[in-house]
């Protein structure tokens, strides 16, 4: 995987046989601190012996992942650990249920055998609900019959792919849903190399019209890999995908793959052509705060992007610890607005993971929306939500009110598994507890939601798809 995604694991030196590569634009070189090496990070120095070993705890058990651009220009070190940027990234205690961080933090204490460790983090993480999809069995498409990997169709119009090279990030979201995956507990089932089986089904599809590119982070990948995927679209076959969205974090975690990384040039042109080419090019950017956007690297990496005509839209979930404050989200969507950035989703975080420290109760989270809205303009009220991409659909939580006497929650389809079911208003009996679409209950006294019968007979057959399913956060 590393020399695969071209990452080298701090302080690990590069081979001699590439000497400084990756310096040859003057820009900053690419490494990355995982949980081997998170003593070696100078800023850790600040933080007490037990703090220090706390993180360490919960590191042994979720991902963890950053590179000296987040730790010297995001993170601010005078504000921790309340920073948003640290908690976005580094391991906090209450990530972890109490009695399985005391059960890892005896282990690590008492210099238990590397694989004993391993055996215990992988219990606690099957207790973190590591597959919250069910996604696999419904969304993957076929060919002649056969499965397609790496590949998700869900909604008619969109294809999501997911290059194998692309399965990483450059830094690692402590909340990530795809965490199970970078800690080796999930497989890349769903990832794919291959670019021909890709185009042959887009070929075959004429109703597809956006392919979505999706990881880990598909900017991770060289240029190169990326222009294997994307220049062949250019050809008539494809005119009918209209549109190619690139998810990715990477303008926020290592802008410089757009500034002075060795083949940024080479990625600003490969956009340059695509558009050029009568392609709509969409970088969906994931943001999860103001400060991400406040760098000057972040700002000249915007610039350029958006110089090539490719727009990029900001989408990203709503964080208890992070961001569940709509002064936040009012000063996000402005400064996207200022450079250039149309403000796109709030997503709802979802049912996975370190679930317990970041979730936020469905009515806060649109109270959080609703607030921040109210206090932008028209240009940045294009952000839609909070919307949770769940296995019949994204639903978005369009407001708490009362009707007939029931305070209820007034909800809506995006997207839908059949797009009938779209900006239909359906109604779920008001819970303050709720963080989730499986938890809220037809109102009025109904026994199923509109859709509910038409989806269990879509999974009918197949593995069963809890409602609490799949879908992407970038
Ligand atoms: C969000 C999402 C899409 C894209 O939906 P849009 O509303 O067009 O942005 C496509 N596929 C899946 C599985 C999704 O979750
Ligand atoms: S949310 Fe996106 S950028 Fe963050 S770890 Fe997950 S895939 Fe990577």
């Amino acid at each position: 995987m590393q020399e695969q995604h071209d990452i080298t694991i701090a302080p690990r030196p590069q081979p001699a046989s590439r000497p400084a590569r990756q310096e040859s634009n003057g820009g900053p070189r690419f490494h990355v601190y995982t949980e081997s090496s998170l003593d070696k990070i100078p800023q850790i120095e600040r933080l007490s012996a037990a703090e220090r070993f706390n993180m360490q705890v919960v590191a042994n058990v979720l991902p963890f992942r950053v590179n000296p651009y987040v730790l010297d220009q995001l993170i601010d070190w005078d504000n921790i650990p309340a920073d948003p940027i640290f908690q976005l990234t580094f391991p906090q205690t209450g990530m972890l249920d109490p009695a399985d961080f005391e059960r890892m933090a005896e282990l690590i204490k008492a210099k238990a055998d590397r694989k004993l460790i391993k055996a215990t983090a992988d219990d606690i993480r099957l207790g973190l609900n590591p597959h919250p999809a069910g996604q696999q069995a419904l969304n993957v498409p076929t060919l002649d019959g056969e499965p397609v990997s790496g590949m998700q169709h869900k909604y008619r119009e969109t294809v999501l792919f997911f290059p194998t090279q692309g399965q990483t990030c450059h830094a690692y979201c402590t909340f990530c849903f795809r965490w199970a995956q970078f800690v080796g507990i999930q497989d890349l089932k769903f990832a794919s190399t291959d670019a021909a089986q890709l185009h042959a089904y887009l070929a075959a599809h004429p109703q597809v019209s956006d392919i979505l590119f999706t990881g880990g982070d598909p900017l991770v990948m060289k240029t190169r890999h990326l222009a294997a995927y994307l220049l062949p679209l250019l050809e008539d076959e494809y005119r009918h995908v209209q549109t190619i969205r690139i998810g990715s974090k990477a303008l926020s975690y290592w802008p410089y793959r757009f500034t002075t990384d060795p083949d940024a040039d080479a990625l600003l042109e490969l956009c340059e052509r695509l558009v050029k080419g009568g392609k709509h090019v969409a970088l969906m950017a994931h943001y999860n705060h103001w400060h991400e956007l406040e760098t000057s690297a972040a700002q000249d990496a915007i610039r350029r992007v958006r110089d090539t005509g490719v727009v990029i839209r900001g989408q990203g979930p709503l964080i208890a610890h992070i961001n569940d404050d709509a002064e936040v989200w009012a000063r996000l969507w402005r400064k996207e607005v200022q450079l250039g950035i149309v403000p796109y989703y709030m997503f709802v975080e979802r049912d996975t993971g370190a679930r317990r420290y970041f979730e936020v109760p469905l009515v806060k989270a649109w109270e959080i929306y609703r607030q921040a809205l109210s206090q932008v303009s028209g240009l940045a009220r294009t952000a839609r939500g909070p919307s949770m991409s769940a296995g019949p659909g994204k639903v978005e939580v369009q407001g708490v009110t009362e009707i007939g006497g029931e305070k209820v929650f007034v909800l809506r389809f995006i997207q839908g598994r059949n797009s009938d079911w779209v900006q239909r208003p359906f109604f779920a009996r008001f819970d303050p507890t709720a963080t989730w679409l499986n938890h809220l209950k037809p109102a009025f006294g109904d026994e199923h939601f509109f859709f509910e019968e038409e989806y269990e007979s879509m999974a009918t057959g197949r593995i069963p798809t809890p409602v609490g399913a799949s879908a992407l956060s970038h």
